[in-house]
């Protein structure tokens, strides 16, 4: 059998270790877009700030030799031949396959005039953050667009090295998808504590330059200048090379609960697949790293016609520069909330139908599993909810575990 991965992320990576696990002896060819060994992209902050590739390579010196993988790292697929089972290179060779995973993740974008110049950075990559360490000393400052999940945890990263950046965020509070405004202020005094510039309410309209950029002009009618600009409000799935097939795909590729295209011998998992939210029930691309995992599972075991569905995801951030711990999850709008708070603590659990949907946990995170757990079987809290942000609240208060019946 071969099977064939575009891919080296997180996803990519753990279809191989899933397949070799179960002793598969198919022949594994894993394709990539950088020419670099596979990394952890969550670790890409801690290599920018400490220089530390520890985080990013987990001790596996040599992936392809352990898991006996033929590599062809830097080269890009650009086309999917679904009903060929065959892939195009981007230099134009043609590989066939009995299976293809399509891993290939996700990239940063802002839609915004210019954002494909010379000089904006991709902090996605391991290429994008060795580029931005070469030029980054003291005194040197940035541009961050996108007041995101993603937009935040750069800007605080940059500003760990001594770059000074001014994070745009059109909404009037930053974070505005994850976070409500109260919890997003204590957010927005931190990443001002940290030397953050947050610029509120003011748009990019346009990264300004010839070939390269020479500013970003705001809706505030301003053009802000730095030495490293950076175009991140939200990311897009990498879907070029299927764009010309009958693949189906909205946000990302779509797939059934065994993370199969309409094709049963063509996979999607990881950022570029788009699966059902356990919350919403609808279709999203989760962008987080364990649900990676979790498709790249769910798809090994199926492509050796082990049965299995992919876990229903649910949104699950956390911030890992901040001045202190954060964990939000899920809704943060319910029927119910349940809060506590002090200068530096803010808990908020959130309640609907005697369920809770979300709950968000700054500056003490404890308990955090057992609010996951309990959102994530749907338990009914109704006896319970008022103490669950209790000091002596403790599994034992659960059903089943000595607690309430
Ligand atoms: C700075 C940062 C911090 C993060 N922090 C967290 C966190 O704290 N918690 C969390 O859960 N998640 C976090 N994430 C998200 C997490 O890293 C992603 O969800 C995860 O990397 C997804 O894995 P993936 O394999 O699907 O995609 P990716 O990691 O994006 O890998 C995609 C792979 O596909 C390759 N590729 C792309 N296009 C092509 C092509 N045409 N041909 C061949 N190869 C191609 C790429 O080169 C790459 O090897 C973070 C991400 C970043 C960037």
């Amino acid at each position: 059998m071969k099977i064939a991965i575009i891919g080296m992320g997180p996803a990519g990576t753990g279809v191989v270790r899933t397949l070799r696990r179960h002793d598969s002896d198919a022949e594994i060819t894993m394709f990539s877009a950088e020419n670099v060994p596979p990394y952890s992209p969550p670790a890409l902050g801690d290599y920018l700030i400490t220089g530390n590739k520890e985080g990013l390579f987990r001790h596996e010196d040599d992936f392809f030799k352990t898991y006996n993988v033929k590599q062809r790292p830097g080269e890009k697929i650009v086309q999917v031949m679904p009903e060929e089972k065959q892939l195009k290179t981007q230099n134009n060779e043609i590989f066939d396959f009995d299976h293809l995973v399509i891993a290939s993740g996700s990239s940063l974008y802002a839609p915004v005039k210019g954002a494909d110049k010379k000089g904006i950075y991709n902090f996605k990559t391991l290429d994008g953050a060795d580029q931005i360490k070469r030029i980054s000393q003291e005194d040197k400052t940035a541009v961050v667009l996108g007041g995101g999940f993603i937009g935040v945890e750069i800007a605080l990263c940059l500003a760990k090295i001594g770059i000074k950046p001014t994070l745009l965020n059109r909404r009037g509070w930053i974070m505005p998808r994850l976070l409500d405004v109260e919890t997003a202020g204590y957010v927005e005094k931190d990443l001002r504590a940290q030397g953050v510039e947050v610029l509120l309410n003011t748009e990019g309209k346009e990264f300004v330059g010839n070939e390269s950029v020479d500013g970003l002009l705001t809706s505030n009618g301003k053009t802000l200048t730095a030495d490293i600009y950076i175009a991140a409000t939200g990311v897009k799935p990498n879907i070029d090379f299927i764009k010309d097939t009958d693949i189906e795909y909205d946000q990302g590729i779509v797939v059934d609960e065994k993370l199969r295209t309409r094709y049963p011998y063509i996979y999607a998992c990881g950022d570029v697949a788009q699966t059902i939210d356990l919350l919403s029930g609808k279709r999203k691309i989760h962008g987080l790293y364990p649900v990676a995992m979790d498709h790249a599972q769910t798809a090994a075991c199926n492509i050796l016609g082990m049965e299995r569905e992919y876990e229903r995801p649910v949104n699950i951030n956390s911030l890992k520069e901040l001045g202190f711990k954060i964990i939000v999850v899920g809704n943060q709008k319910a029927e119910e909330v349940f809060e506590y708070k002090t200068e530096n603590i803010l808990r908020k659990i959130y309640i609907t139908a005697d369920k809770i949907v979300g709950f968000v946990l700054l500056g003490d995170i404890s308990n955090a599993g057992i609010y996951l757990s309990l959102l994530k079987k749907k338990t009914n809290v109704a006896k319970f909810k008022h103490r669950l942000l209790s000091k002596g609240f403790s599994p034992g208060f659960l059903p089943g575990m000595g607690g309430v019946n």
